[in-house]
């Protein structure tokens, strides 16, 4: 099961608290065609995304670009 990918630390631009870029997300961002870093933290991302989804935000037609894989 090695994919070639490893985890690595990023700074979130919002709390500027190191995060993990897990293999999981960086095999979800390459399926998905991404080059970019994601920019934010899981808790960040999470808030980002509620706030979307109580403004315009429509599930399954915006392309969402800054996306981790939806976790249980
Ligand atoms: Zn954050």
């Amino acid at each position: 099961m090695e994919s070639g990918f490893e985890p690595r630390i990023l700074i979130c631009t919002e709390c500027n608290q190191e995060f993990v870029f897990t293999v999981a997300a960086q095999e979800y961002f390459a399926e998905r065609g991404y080059s970019e870093d994601p920019k934010r933290c899981k808790t960040c991302h999470t808030h980002f995304k509620k706030d979307q989804r109580k403004s315009t935000f429509k599930r399954g037609t915006a392309q969402d670009k800054s996306g981790y894989p939806d976790q249980p």
